[in-house]
Order: structure tokens, then C-alpha cells, then sequence
């Protein structure tokens, strides 16, 4: 055996000691740290299993866990692993010149805007200095006839380089952690970290021994703690999967949510390589929806939960995980929008799954019904943002009319042309928003044979517009927003002859026995015939879905600020109509204005309680 050698040096750094660098920069995120070492610790145990398969390795691979070990009282963390190991020259070269000098060009690039790079990818071993005042390297090389090396760096920039007693191949990182990482000399902080970063990382990660309860006692096994599971499903084919599989998978995932409705299993190597379970997860509370949930992975390594500008915005709504070595990683994250394999992740996810709802839609019709309410609100989003899926969707996209039976776009068209189109060929689709409020507008409707669409989704005034300009000759118009026959104007209407004053005179009548304030009222005669009602409110299609999209935001904020308009159509040929029009009566025509207010939904306070006083007295 070789003497015993030991060696001073300087790290190969050109800047001045970059350690309070790399303190200060990271200062939020000094987690990040373990999981750099035990990706290092994978890193080296992958090569060796290589090197194993490739005939290279003389001797046994043996046991190739990566061990985390924590002695809280001596704050020392141990990261080991039993991979390729280090010659004392490749420490040299890796750890004192290649390592540190990326680590310093990492931070150099990347100071301003440090807090917004992916996942802080790329800082590697030199993050263990972010805990840590002394780190020592204890490595053996695989390569025969190594000697085990100790390397230790107190934080500045000198190193000493010596024997080791390190008797198995492989690499054991120490760190002293310091005073301002305390926090991490904690077994459950540890636990933590290792479930989030290191879950399925792609061999066995051991933190500890397995705890059993004996005799109200916390005591350790002989058992390993694994805390990863090393072929986590997205790694498997499909086929070898149940749909079992898929559900344990989300539940360990997120083990507060309820059944996904159902999963999506992604797996492409060309033009890159993407694998991944998303989930569509019951969207109960739909204005509260959690976005950023999706995982992404490196690797089997996680990097990071927000994965917006890696998919598009609809799709942040999915549960699940991706994983790509292909994704861009120490970038800031403003980049990856314009990143040409992240533009083609994105479009293939997007692809995958209107392809899946567009398969359930044709191969399982009812379930895909069933599923509808819960997935409505995500594909009406993802068509309003995203073209390329709105074009897929407007396949399978289903409308609900008010007795629950569901359609698709075009048999939707199809089944109520014949009776619901107007005099210039469009077909006019009705819908409601609320059942109730809307209940006597509907059965006017279906008293003429038309059908009434359900649409109470926040975003059915923007979709509505949206299938306007993507659906010919179609139009959309909301059961209270004209009397019937004018909803579906069949044939030109005749107008009943009023002169100028005569006009001007029905207009002050009528608006006295309106509200005067709160309120905007444009009154027009009409000829609607004996069986319609005499007085009705309606609300002109425009303004109120204009006036809906400003509530949502969105630069339709004029609209929101007009005092709410209706029209007060005053149907000429009704018998009580012409009987006020004869005499001029105010109490008559504030009677029938006080009706058609409370069909509307509009008779509050006082005038309410007057209302129903004076139909007492009528009653006798
Ligand atoms: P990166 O992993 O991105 O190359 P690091 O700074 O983390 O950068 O590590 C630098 C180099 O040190 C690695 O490329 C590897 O050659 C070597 N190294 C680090 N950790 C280990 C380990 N546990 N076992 C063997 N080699 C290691």
C-alpha cells in the first residue's frame, strides 16, 4: 500500500469565495440542497449498474441503495451511495475545478433572477454549502487498484485532499450543517424533504430504520426505510397497468382529493422523450379550482409543481405527473414559452388529450356523459384559450338542455333546426341560466315546441360567443331575452300604428309605473296577440352577456358600470292593454308593469309590499 498522502489546495475558483454567495442568492430555497446530492448519489449509482451491464465492473454490484443518515445532536447529515466513486484526480477535476466553477457560472448567470429559474436545477454538489460549514467527500473509485480519498472544505475556498478509510466502492457526503441550517438537523424535516423531492427517485433511497409502536413506544425495526417507490407507474407500459393501478398511484399522489374521473397515460420518445400520468381531477368548487398540481420530473427527480409556460394554462387544471429530460431546466422560467421543445411538449399533451376525450366521447358515450358537469368547466376553458384544442373539441363537446338530456354540438344543430330556425336561416339555440329564475321564459319557449339549453357555467356567456363564431349560421339567445315570438323571429312582425305623441304618451305612462331609479327602461308597443302577456321585461341578449363577461373580468368593464337596461314590451292587442290605452288608467298599467316586474324578478321592498296589499283589496 501506497503511503499516506494529504494535500492542501485552492479550489479552482476565479471569483472570490462564492460560498456567502451561494448563501445569499438561494436564501428561500436551501432545501434544494439534498436533493442535488442524492441526484448525484443516483447519478453515480446508474453508472456503475452500467458499467455492471456492460461487462466493465469486476466484482459484485451489491446492495445499491443511496443511505441518508441524520445525528440531530451532532447536526450531521451522511448522503451515501455505492456508485462509481471517485479517484483522488477525478475529485480534483470534478469536484475542485469542473463542479465549482459551474456552480460559480450558475450563479453568475443567473444572480437577478435566481429566484425564477425551474426547479433551481444546475447548482449541483456545490449546494451543499448552502447548510453547511464543513463538507467532507469520502470516496472510493470502482475503477481496481483505487485507494479511497477524503476530501473536506471547511467553506473557503481551500480544500485538503487524504486518505480515507472508506473500505466499500462508492461516495459518502458529510455535511456539518451550520447554525443557520439547524432546521435541517430534524428527522421529520428531512422526511419531508425526501418525500418531496426524492419520492421516485429510480433506486432505493434509505432514510433510517422502519418504526413500529411497542407498548405506547416509538421503536426501530431491523428494517430498512425506503422512502421512494423506484418504478413509479409512469415508467411502466399502459397495458401492464389496472385501472387500480392508476387510482393508488393518484391517491398516493394527493391523498386529500377525491376519484379522478379519469387518466390520461403519456409515453413518446420521439421527436423527445415525455412520460406521465395526467388525471382529470371532480372539480367540485369550480371558481376555487387548485391549479398547479401537476408534477414535473427529470428523471424520476422532481423539479418543481409549477408547470405553467410548460403546458398551456387549460391544462395547469390536470392532476398528475410529467417527466422529461427533455424539458429546459436551469432557465429562467420566462424562456421556456419560447423554447422549441417545450412549444412541442406542449402541443402534444394538448393533442393527447382531446385525442382521449374525443376516444370516450365515441367508444363510451354515457360514461362520457356522466362525466360532462364535472368536465365541462375544463374544456370550455381550454377551448376559449386554446385553438389548436378548441378545434379537437368541438367534436365532442356537449351542450345539456333543461331535462338533462345531452347533445353534441352538431346533433345539437341538427335536432332543433327544423322548428327553431329563423326567417334569415340561422339556427337559434335557447338556453336558460337558472331553471327557476327563468321558469315561466321556458315554458313560453316549449309551449312553441322549442328546446331550452341548461347553461350555468361561469363561462358559458364567453362559449356561447365562442361557438357563435366557430358553429355557421347558428346563434345563441338566452329564453328571457325577447318575448317567444321574437326569440325566433319566424316571419317580420307587424308594429302597431302609433303616432309620435302616441308613442311619447305610452312612454311616460308606462315609465311612471316603473321604478324610477336603479333601473333603465326602454318601453316599445307591440302586436304579440291576445295570448301573450300584456306587459314583459326582457333583457337584451348583448348587454347582459356583456355584462356577465365584465363580472369575470376581462375588458368588458364598461358594461359592467351601466345600470341594468331592460326592454318593456307593452303587447298592444292584449285585452288589458287596450283597455288602459283606451282610458288612460295609471292604476291599470302600473298593475300590469308590477306583474311583468315580478315575472322579471325585479318587485322588491316597498313596491313589493304595496303590490301584494292591493291584490288583497282586489280580492275583496
Ligand atoms: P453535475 O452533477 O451537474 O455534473 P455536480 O456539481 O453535482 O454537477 O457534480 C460534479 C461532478 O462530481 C459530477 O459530474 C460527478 O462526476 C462528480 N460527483 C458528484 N457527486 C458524486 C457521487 N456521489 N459519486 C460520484 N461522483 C460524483
Amino acid at each position: 500500500m501506497a503511503e499516506n498522502f494529504s494535500k492542501n489546495g485552492k479550489i479552482g475558483v476565479t471569483t472570490e469565495n462564492i460560498f456567502p454567495v451561494i448563501k445569499k442568492f438561494l436564501y428561500s430555497d436551501h432545501e434544494i440542497f439534498l436533493r442535488e446530492l442524492v441526484a448525484n448519489a443516483i447519478d453515480a449509482t446508474q453508472k456503475v449498474k452500467a458499467l455492471a451491464s456492460s461487462g466493465e465492473l469486476g466484482g459484485e454490484l451489491g446492495d445499491l441503495s443511496v443511505r441518508v443518515e441524520l445525528d440531530e445532536a451532532a447536526k450531521i447529515l451522511k448522503i451515501s451511495d455505492s456508485g462509481i466513486g471517485m479517484t483522488a484526480e477525478e475529485v480534483d477535476k470534478y469536484i475542485n475545478q469542473i463542479a465549482f466553477s459551474s456552480a460559480g457560472e450558475f450563479l453568475d448567470k443567473y444572480k437577478d433572477k435566481i429566484g425564477s429559474i425551474i426547479g433551481h436545477f444546475g447548482l449541483g454538489f456545490y449546494s451543499a454549502f448552502m447548510v453547511s460549514d464543513k463538507v467532507t467527500i469520502d470516496t472510493l473509485s470502482w475503477k481496481e487498484g483505487s485507494k479511497a480519498v477524503r476530501w473536506i472544505c471547511d467553506g473557503s475556498p481551500e480544500y485538503t485532499l487524504e486518505d480515507s478509510d472508506r473500505t466499500g466502492r462508492g461516495t459518502t457526503i458529510t455535511l456539518h450543517l451550520d447554525e443557520d441550517a439547524s432546521e435541517f438537523a430534524s428527522k421529520s424535516r428531512i422526511s419531508a424533504l425526501l418525500g418531496k423531492y426524492c419520492k421516485f427517485m429510480p433506486f432505493p433511497v434509505v432514510f433510517g430504520k422502519k418504526t413500529e409502536w411497542k407498548d405506547g413506544k416509538e421503536i426501530e425495526t431491523a428494517e430498512d426505510n425506503v422512502i421512494n417507490n423506484i418504478d413509479p407507474i409512469w415508467t411502466k407500459t399502459p397495458t401492464s397497468l389496472t385501472e387500480e393501478d392508476y387510482s393508488k398511484f393518484y391517491h398516493a399522489l394527493y391523498p386529500m382529493e377525491d376519484d379522478p374521473m379519469f387518466h390520461i397515460h403519456l409515453n413518446v420518445d420521439f421527436p423527445f422523450h415525455l412520460s406521465g400520468v395526467l388525471y382529470f381531477p371532480k372539480i367540485k368548487e369550480r371558481m376555487a379550482i387548485d391549479k398547479n398540481k401537476i408534477q414535473l420530473y427529470c428523471n424520476q427527480m422532481f423539479v418543481t409543481d409549477h408547470v405553467d409556460n410548460i403546458v398551456p394554462d387549460f391544462l395547469t387544471l390536470l392532476h398528475g405527473v410529467i417527466d422529461s429530460p427533455d424539458i429546459p431546466l436551469n432557465v429562467s422560467r420566462s424562456y421556456l414559452q419560447s423554447d422549441a421543445n417545450v412549444k412541442k411538449i406542449s402541443s402534444f399533451i394538448t393533442k393527447k388529450v382531446a385525442a382521449k376525450l374525443e376516444e370516450i366521447f365515441k367508444e363510451n358515450r354515457a360514461d362520457f356523459e356522466a362525466k360532462w358537469d364535472n368536465i365541462k368547466l375544463f374544456i370550455e376553458y381550454g377551448m376559449l384559450t386554446n385553438e389548436e384544442f378548441c378545434e379537437k373539441a368541438l367534436k365532442f363537446a356537449l351542450v345539456k338542455n333543461d331535462a338533462g338530456k345531452y347533445y353534441a354540438l352538431q346533433e345539437y344543430k341538427d335536432a332543433v333546426s327544423a322548428n327553431q330556425t329563423d326567417k334569415d336561416g340561422n339556427v337559434v339555440c335557447l338556453y336558460a341560466t337558472d331553471l327557476q329564475a327563468q321558469y315561466s321564459y321556458i315554458e313560453a319557449a316549449k309551449a312553441k315546441g322549442y328546446d331550452v339549453l341548461h347553461m350555468d357555467c361561469e363561462l358559458d356567456a364567453h362559449f356561447v360567443n365562442l361557438l357563435e363564431t366557430k358553429m355557421e349560421k347558428c346563434r345563441f339567445a338566452r329564453v328571457d331575452s325577447d318575448n317567444v315570438e321574437n326569440l325566433i323571429k319566424k316571419a317580420d312582425e307587424i308594429k302597431p300604428e302609433l303616432s309620435e305623441d302616441d308613442k311619447k304618451s305610452l312612454d311616460s305612462l308606462v315609465k311612471a309605473a316603473l321604478p324610477a331609479e336603479g333601473y333603465e327602461f326602454v318601453v316599445e308597443a307591440r302586436n304579440l296577440g291576445e295570448n301573450e302577456a300584456p306587459v314583459l321585461l326582457t333583457q337584451t341578449e348583448f348587454m347582459r352577456r356583456y355584462r356577465e363577461m365584465s363580472k369575470m373580468g376581462g375588458g368588458f368593464n364598461f358594461y359592467g358600470q351601466m345600470p341594468e337596461s331592460y326592454n318593456v314590451i307593452v303587447n298592444m292587442e292584449h285585452p288589458l292593454v287596450k283597455k288602459f290605452w283606451e282610458s288612460k288608467d295609471e292604476t291599470l298599467i302600473k298593475r300590469l308593469c308590477s306583474l311583468a316586474l315580478l315575472g322579471a324578478g325585479l318587485l322588491k321592498g316597498k313596491e313589493l309590499s304595496d303590490f301584494i296589499k292591493n291584490s288583497y283589496e282586489l280580492l275583496g
